[in-house]
């Protein structure tokens, strides 16, 4: 069927905040254009949650419900949606890895194409006018699909959360796996429960200026006081100090938290790739001519051997 859908992302039984992004920005195009918002759910016990994807702006959920549809995997998720998704006309999702690694094996099944990572989304001539960031963040791109479905994925925490009430009418479907080459062993979770670094808010990373990876702990700790994660630039990743999933930049994560907070790093094109697009940019360096002094909000020319833990203290007395 024509119109706009969003292709709901879930873990543990609860949609994703990508999904609510989606779900809301991909409400202001529909509303545009005239149409209204379907979410697609591929899920397994997931009925009653279906039903709040209304207060974002979703009016109906065709919600298939089976076990291949548990674990994500590529192949089950992409030849149900291709069979559901023919006729649409823009379909919207997050761009997570799950969302990334979907859009284009849909897209090429659909024989359509997908803006990928896009952080603003229009209407022009009845068609969707996506804006995405290319060269490492230097320039951004307006793109137009000029084929049905028109695809978007969106990066995380740029679009609004937006609550307009209402439960969405859920229409239970059957949708078809089809031949899956892939099986789910396990599902491996990060260690501690450690906040994901393209969902935080909050972003404390330290780069090579961290001097050792035992040095992180200050970082933990200032990330502990704002609810936030910690994450790191090559250089530290390199070294040792940090596993790779904790990089950001071109080669690691494009993260978009409220705060950033750059500890001991230089600046590179690479890793402003991964956190340019932050709303507020604090960088901590001992160079005041470091480049990532060009692109924060707020500059601390000093030894973040002293800033951070100071910094800290400060936090923890606000409670
Ligand atoms: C193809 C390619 C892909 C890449 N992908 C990525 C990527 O995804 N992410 C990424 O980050 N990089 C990436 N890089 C690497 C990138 O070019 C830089 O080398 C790297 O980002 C530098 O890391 P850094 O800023 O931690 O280290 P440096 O450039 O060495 O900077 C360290 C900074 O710490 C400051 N400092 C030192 N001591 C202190 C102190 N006590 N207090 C305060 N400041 C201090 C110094 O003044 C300096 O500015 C990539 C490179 C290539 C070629």
């Amino acid at each position: 069927m024509a119109g706009v859908y969003v292709v709901a992302e879930h873990r543990d039984g609860a949609f994703r905040k990508v999904t609510l992004e989606a779900a809301s920005a991909a409400k202001k195009i529909a509303d545009e254009l005239g149409s209204e918002v379907t979410a697609v759910v591929l899920a397994s016990g997931m009925a009653d949650a279906c039903a709040e994807l209304g207060k974002y702006g979703v009016s109906k959920v065709l919600y298939a419900d089976d076990a291949a549809f548990a674990q994500y995997t590529t192949d089950a998720y992409a030849n149900a949606l291709a069979e559901l998704l023919k006729d649409a006309d823009v379909v919207v999702f997050g761009a997570s890895m799950q969302g990334k690694d979907l859009a284009g094996r849909l897209a090429a099944k659909l024989d359509t194409s997908v803006a990928v990572d896009c952080t603003a989304l229009a209407v022009e001539g009845g068609k969707v006018k996506a804006t995405r960031p290319i060269y490492a963040g230097k320039v951004y791109a307006d793109i137009v699909i000029n084929a049905k479905p028109q695809m978007v994925t969106l990066r995380p925490n740029v679009f609004d959360v937006v609550e307009v009430g209402g439960q969405a009418a859920v229409e239970t479907i059957s949708a078809t796996a089809g031949e899956v080459k892939t099986k789910v062993v396990d599902v491996v979770k990060d260690a501690g429960g450690k906040i994901d670094l393209t969902e935080a808010l909050v972003i404390i990373s330290g780069g090579r200026g961290m001097k050792d990876g035992a040095n992180f702990e200050i970082l933990e700790t200032l990330a502990g006081q704002l609810n936030g994660a910690v994450g790191a630039s090559r250089s530290a990743v390199d070294a040792g100090w940090r596993p790779h999933r904790d990089q950001v930049g071109q080669t690691g994560k494009v993260v978009t938290p409220n705060l950033y907070i750059a500890c001991g790093i230089s600046g590179a094109i690479q890793h402003l790739a991964g956190m340019g697009s932050s709303k507020v940019i604090v960088a901590i360096n001992k160079d005041a001519d470091a480049p990532i002094f060009q692109k924060a909000d707020f500059c601390v020319v000093a030894d973040l051997f002293d800033v951070v833990p100071a910094f800290t203290e400060e936090v923890k007395k606000l409670g």
